[in-house]
């Protein structure tokens, strides 16, 4: 009998590992495991999601005549750990070989690689072709590239897949309509609400088990809305594509205090575990251009967040693995504030950011960026510990995409790998993007003084602890003549500010 072992990000019929498997012939385990589980301490929700996920996929199989061993977490004889749980049913049952698609993270890949050994059985890892592009077709991709740059690897993945082509030509005449896609939202703004679902009695039983074995746990598990099954993942697309795909482009970098959802997919839960696949997302958003129901600012810049930075940042990972992880560029080493745990800052922007991570597992790209990851670079933030918050805290973060987000994105920890700049803005950005800072205690106009906003003076005072590394930069280079003009007395001010705000941070206020 063939084992075959399916990972709670592999939740999808078309698996490399369940391809060829045989109702009668194989038996297809799935695990909740304790080292899974607990690595970092996961947001309750994102645990809740993905053990709904599995069970619900479990059944699935099952209903189309597979036998799966199916592991509950608080199960008696559960050993906690994948490998553990491998090892159980081959002690009870005949196994002759394991077949395994490549997990998403290097640290469980490294330890699989072992396994055959270890359990003195063919092991079979399988590509996981669930991507557009391979880890070995994105190496090719950069080998001998001075700069890796998305906007290049983008152009031959659309050209690869034909995805809004004329031919060899991008539709429309442009690669890249980003610059239409920086529009503040107005006063009045109508989003609508999230596609939301009941929970049933396998999500309402994973969620008295997250209670009782999770409350350490960071995050809200309730009220608990989020799909567990292809079926209702792909009605989350739909209702995208229906009603936010219009003004995906216009509002795409926009934040607004109480909207967390705003003009964004939401499908980066079921993407990255596998009911949804990205072909299928790309095609239903260029098919709403077709039919004449979306700008094609709107359909491309969604296009380029999946065939583009998706893909582009996996490559990344598999690219720079395990090196990429310990990359410090700015040796920052400051702990993370206690706050970003509770969302309890004068900082209104951080606070809403972090108060609406806590309740949906969930912020979008540039209150991750702009925001949260923006303080991070600017107060100094340790990487490693960066790192870690946003693998726990967001239901969607798998190593492989959070990290080069974290390290190249927001930290520029790995000295711009990929990245032409660090992503480093005061208040002024936030401010133009948002409507946060009309409720803040801090004022966005003001450049120091105590009630000046905070990333004002970080932000110069980041560029001025850094000045080695960066003045060379061309992109940066422009800036450093502005802080070359300012007097001696606006520079102390800032350093003394930052000081004090930096100190307060340490004793967790800010
Ligand atoms: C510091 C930081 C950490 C992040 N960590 C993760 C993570 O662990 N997992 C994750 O899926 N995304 C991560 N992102 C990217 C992005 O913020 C989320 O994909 C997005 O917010 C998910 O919401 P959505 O589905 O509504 O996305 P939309 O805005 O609707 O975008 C559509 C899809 O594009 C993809 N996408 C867009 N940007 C990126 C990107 N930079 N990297 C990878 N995929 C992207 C996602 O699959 C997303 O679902 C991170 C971004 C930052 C700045
Ligand atoms: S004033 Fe500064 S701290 Fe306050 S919301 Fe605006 S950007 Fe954030």
């Amino acid at each position: 009998m063939r084992l075959r072992l399916v990972l709670g990000d592999q939740l999808s019929l078309s698996l490399s590992s369940l391809r060829d498997a045989k109702p009668g012939e194989d038996v297809i385990l799935l695990a909740e495991v304790r080292e899974e589980a607990t690595y970092v301490r996961h947001h309750k929700k994102k645990i809740a999601f993905l053990f709904s996920a599995m069970r619900h996929f479990a059944e699935a199989l099952r209903s189309l005549g597979h036998r799966v061993v199916y592991v509950n977490y608080d199960s008696a004889e559960n050993t906690g750990s994948l490998f553990g749980e491998v090892l159980r049913l081959m002690e009870a049952e005949t196994v002759s070989e394991l077949i395994v698609t490549k997990p998403g993270e290097y640290r469980l890949l490294d330890e699989m690689e072992s396994w055959q050994e270890r359990l003195g059985m063919p092991v079979e890892l399988r590509e996981d072709d669930r991507f557009l592009c391979s880890s070995e077709g994105f190496q090719e991709w950069a080998s001998g590239r001075k700069s890796l740059r998305l906007e290049y690897f983008y152009r031959e993945m659309r050209r690869d897949h034909a995805i809004l082509m004329e031919s060899d030509k991008p539709l429309g005449g442009q690669w890249n309509y980003d610059h239409d896609n920086r529009k503040k939202a107005p006063k009045e703004l109508d989003v609508p609400a999230p596609f939301s679902v009941e929970p049933d009695r396998v999500t309402e039983e994973v969620l008295a088990l997250v209670t009782d074995q999770f409350p350490e746990h960071f995050g809200d598990l309730q009220p608990f809305s989020l799909a567990v099954t292809r079926e209702d993942a792909l009605k989350t697309l739909d209702q995208f594509v229906a009603e936010r795909l219009g003004k995906f482009g216009d509002y795409q970098d926009a934040m607004v205090q109480g909207e967390p959802w705003m003009f964004h997919s939401h499908i980066s839960f079921y993407l990255n575990c596998g009911l949804l696949l990205p072909l299928e997302c790309v095609r239903a958003a260029e098919r709403a251009y077709f039919d004449g129901t979306a700008p094609l600012n709107s359909v491309e810049g969604f296009i380029r967040q999946i065939v583009g930075w998706r893909e582009f940042i996996r490559g990344i990972y598999w690219l720079s693995m395990p090196d990429y992880a310990g990359l410090n560029y700015f040796e920052a080493s400051r702990n993370l504030p206690e706050f970003y745990w509770t969302g309890e800052t004068q900082m209104n922007c951080l606070h809403q950011c972090i108060v609406e991570t806590k309740a949906n597992a969930y912020a979008h790209h540039i209150q991750r960026l702009m925001v949260i990851g923006n303080f991070s670079l600017l107060a100094g933030l340790a990487p490693k510990q960066v790192s870690e918050w946003y693998l726990a805290v967001y239901a969607d973060a798998y190593e492989w995409a959070e990290l080069p987000n974290v390290n190249g994105m927001i930290l520029f920890a790995d000295g711009g790998l990929f990245a032409s700049k660090p992503y480093a803005a005061s208040g002024a950005y936030i401010n133009r993007m948002s409507n946060y800072c009309e409720h803040c205690s801090y004022s966005h106009a003001t450049k120091t003084g105590e009630k000046a906003c905070p990333f004002n003076y970080l932000y110069w005072n980041f560029l001025h602890q850094n000045e080695e590394k960066l003045r060379g930069n061309p992109r940066v280079s422009m800036i450093y003549r502005s802080w070359d003009k300012m007097s001696d007395s606006k520079k102390n001010e800032i350093r003394s500010d930052s000081r004090r705000f930096l100190a307060q941070l340490d004793g967790t206020q800010a």
